[in-house]
This record gives C-alpha cells, structure tokens and sequence, in this order.
C-alpha cells in the first residue's frame, strides 16, 4: 500500500518505551536466561527492523517470527542472531533456512524427513521442536511421537537439534488450573527427551510475566515489549508496561453544521444543535476500524465523538467549538493529560489490543521518537 507521506496521520513509535519493556524484563529474568524478541506482524505493527534494533541494544540476544518471510527481512538487514520462525513452513523451504542459518518450527517426523532430502550439503538446519500440550495450534501431541522425532533428528546429518518449546494457551489469565495441566504435560514430554537442546523454552510475555519459574533458559517475549499488557486488564503486570505506540493526525477541514443536518454514509448521526464537525484524514482502510463510530478523540484537551460512519479514508468528530485547520488530534496516546490507550481502543471494538496494534496498514507511517 503507498505510504501516506504528505498527510498527517502517523503512527509515532517510542523506542525508549520499547527499550525500558525489554530492559527492565531482562534484568528479572534467571541469570544465563536468554530474551528473544517477537517481532512478527512487523513487529505487533511497530516496525520489525526498528523494533528488532532497539531490542537488540535492550539485550535480546534472538528474534522469533511468525513466517520464513519476515525471518528473511531480518537477515536482509543484517541481523546475525538466532531467528526462530514459530509457525509450520513448508519443508521445501529447508534448503533457503539453512542456507540463512534461520531455526524452522517442527511438529512431525514427516517434516524432517522431507526436510532432510531438501538440505544440501553443507548446509544445516537448526531445528526447534513444537510441543503441542494444550494449545492444540501446531506440535507433537504425544510424548511418544516425540521420542521418534528426536531419534531421528540426532542422527540426521543435515539437522541439528537446537530447541524444544510449547505454548500456553490461558497465562493471561487469573485461573490456572488449564495452565498447570499444560505444565504437567510438558513435563510428559520432557522425560522423555534423551538429551536437553540448547534452547528449552515456553514463555511468551503472559507467562514471564506471571509464571516466570517455568521460563526454561529463553523467553518469547512479545506483546509486553510494546508496553502492552497481555492479559488485557485481567491481571497487573509486576512492573509499569509504557506503551510505545501513539496514532496522532490533524483537523483537515472544519465547519459550522446547521441543526438537523446528518453525517456519512447512511445518514446515520444527525446534528441536534448547530454544531462544530471537523475531519480527519484516517479511516478503515488505515486500519482504524469503521465499529469505531461512536468512539472518541482527543483535540486539545477534549474528548471529541467520531459521529457518522467511519469512512475508508476519512472520519468526522464533532468539536466542541471552533478550531483552526491544522489543529492536532490524538486518536491514540495522551494529550493534555487525557489518555486513549490501545485497550480503551480494543475494548470499544470488542477484541484485543493485539489485534488493534497490527491492524494499522502501512499507508499509516511509522515515526520514530
Ligand atoms: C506470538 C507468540 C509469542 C509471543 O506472545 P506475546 O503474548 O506477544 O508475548 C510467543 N510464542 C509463540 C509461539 C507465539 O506465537
């Protein structure tokens, strides 16, 4: 999508938040515990190059991603760690994970053994096996499936066993009976395991933050980097989480809107008095969602109503007096001590801030403070 540079929406990125989420995670964790930083969905949409660097000098010693593609941007610009993809990439792909020493999620005998016709010599692939205990996503499911893997993966020359992780489906939240289970079964798993691999690990941020005993020797640490807290408001963070990404724009046309005149598509917000209606140059398309009527901005220390339909390109706020064109507008962030935090955000839209912090598409640019 064409960047958006010559209009004042922007998405303006906090790398000192970032940096102080990672750092002061860092320094709770067990000594020789390594933190790999997940920066996958362009980094949660903060920028995955920008994010990787700034974790980097924060002390992430690895990355983990999402799909062989964004494991490739890394390497493109020049990071030299440890890369982990966490979903299934097709085992064609081998060869080209190899060749950029990338680590490939595994979850079945069969994979390797495709995996293993693919990689030529002297290539070889560093391999994490996926543990399925509860997620039920992707993974071995059972530990004697597990045992044949592994047999497999230490004798072929062409692989080298590098890792052994699983997921919890229910960290973020207060109730840990689903957890422990998932716990107990790891445990299954393990005993099963002839010889340890050098990356033993099963945190994301929820259960760093909340269950830090069974981090193992490396974290996945992801959406707590950004500032936000995984749990939603279920639970307190053990440490003040500062959110790095703010969404700002400006008042791009203003007018007097006589009483009983209406706004947008469908006619659906009709003024009760004359009033003050301003717009701004953001819509759905940006990635600010059109169930956002009805919600609110900040202009100048006001809380400002979107009114009418949320366009694909633009948005209308009703002002509580005139202002001039040019005026800033928080959509997302603070402003004369008034706040609009992605949750406040997600919350509205019904979901998680996850899904709002990625959502933003990339005519939005990022800006970096
Ligand atoms: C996305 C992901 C993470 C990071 O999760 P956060 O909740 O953002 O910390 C860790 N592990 C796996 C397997 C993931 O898919």
């Amino acid at each position: 999508m064409t960047i958006g540079r010559h209009r004042p929406t922007q998405l303006i990125i906090d790398q000192a938040a970032i940096y102080q989420n990672i750092a002061t995670e860092k320094a709770r964790l067990k000594p020789g515990t390594e933190l790999f930083q997940v920066v996958k969905a362009n980094g949660y949409g903060h920028g995955i190059t920008q994010v990787a660097r700034t974790a980097e000098k924060a002390g992430a010693t690895g990355f983990c991603v999402a799909i062989l593609d964004e494991a490739l941007t890394l390497r493109d610009a020049g990071f030299t760690q440890p890369i982990l993809v966490l979903g299934i990439t097709d085992p064609k792909y081998a060869d080209l994970m190899a060749s950029r020493h990338i680590s490939a999620t595994v979850g079945s005998l069969e994979w390797l053994q495709t995996a293993t016709q693919v990689i030529k010599v002297p290539h070889q692939l560093t391999v994490h096996l996926g543990l399925d205990t509860g997620m039920g996503r992707i993974g071995f499911q059972h530990p004697a499936e597990l045992e044949t893997a592994v047999k497999y993966l230490i004798a072929s020359e062409q692989l080298e066993f590098e890792g052994i992780f699983t997921h919890f489906a229910t960290a973020d939240a207060a109730d840990t009976a689903y957890f422990e289970q998932q716990v107990s079964r790891w445990q299954a798993f393990m005993a099963v395991l002839p010889e340890k691999p050098k990356y033993v690990h099963v945190s994301n941020s929820a259960t760093s933050l909340w269950h830090e005993v069974c981090n193992g020797n490396m974290i996945r640490y992801g959406v707590a980097a950004y500032g936000l807290n995984p749990s939603g408001t279920e639970l307190t963070a053990p440490f003040d989480l500062h959110p790095a990404m703010s969404l700002t724009s400006e008042l791009v046309f203003v007018k007097q809107l006589p009483a009983g005149r209406s706004v947008s598509y469908g006619a659906t917000y009709t003024a009760k008095a004359d009033e003050c209606i301003a717009t701004l140059p953001i819509g759905y398309a940006d990635g600010y969602e059109r169930r956002l009527q009805g919600f609110h901005v900040i202009v100048d220390g006001h809380f400002c109503e979107i009114v009418g339909r949320v366009c694909m390109d633009q948005l209308m706020i009703r002002l509580p007096h005139e202002y001039p064109v040019g005026t800033p507008v928080t959509l997302v962030g603070e402003d004369h001590g008034l706040t609009i935090s992605l949750q406040d955000v997600a919350d509205y839209c019904q979901t998680i801030h996850y899904e709002i912090a990625c959502g933003f598409t990339s005519r939005v640019p990022r800006v970096y403070r």
